[in-house]
């Protein structure tokens, strides 16, 4: 039955291959079991609020050399580090390791967005990359402790996860400070 279905046959350039090398590369190890079967995007929250890439899209767009238009795509920088993609994928692909992935690229090849260094920032100051101090609130009122027992209740974890930074080049890039502020 498949041998009678039209096929199109998709001719990918020297320096899309390069490209999906290079994603390969930098992590994506998986990449080339997807089959592209979406149960990773039934998921996705992207794709509830409309962007254009999201889990299978970006692998897509990976598989077919489609650089610039990737990498310059802000979905790339709205994935929720949820995870769920990853626990459903059926063939162990890790499509948030290849979003980690397509990040890398994108920063060697451009810069950090803007809307990264908020959560960057965030994340050296709290230990969290999205912090919402209202949130005690609604916390209180479903019976919960006001801070979640995260780095917010705990300054030494907290600590931990800044030494983790202060390892990196973004103390070089002065996106976080270089002495220890806790
Ligand atoms: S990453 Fe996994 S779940 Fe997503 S399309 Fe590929 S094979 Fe399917
Ligand atoms: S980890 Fe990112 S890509 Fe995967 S389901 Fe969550 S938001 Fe989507």
């Amino acid at each position: 039955m498949f041998e009678d279905q039209e096929r199109t046959e998709i001719e990918i350039s020297a320096e899309g291959l390069r490209f999906t090398n290079e994603i390969k590369n930098l992590g994506a190890d998986g990449i080339f079991q997807c089959n592209q079967c979406a149960k990773c995007a039934a998921a996705c929250p992207l794709v509830l609020a409309g962007f254009p890439f999201f889990n299978k899209r970006v692998i897509q767009a990976i598989l077919l050399g489609t650089k610039e238009k990737l990498l310059s795509d802000v979905s790339i920088w709205a994935c929720q580090a949820c995870n769920r993609c990853t626990q459903l994928c059926p063939r162990d692909v890790d499509p948030f390791e290849i979003i980690l992935a397509v990040r890398r690229a994108a920063v060697q090849e451009y810069a950090l967005p803007a809307m990264a260094l908020e959560g960057i920032k965030s994340l050296y100051d709290f230990g969290h990359a999205v912090y919402l101090s209202e949130a005690g609130n609604p916390r209180k009122n479903l019976g919960l402790p006001e801070k979640p027992p995260s780095t917010l209740t705990n300054p030494e974890s907290l600590q931990e996860v800044r030494a983790i930074m202060r390892k990196t080049v973004l103390i070089n890039l002065g996106i976080i400070p270089m002495g220890d502020t806790v």
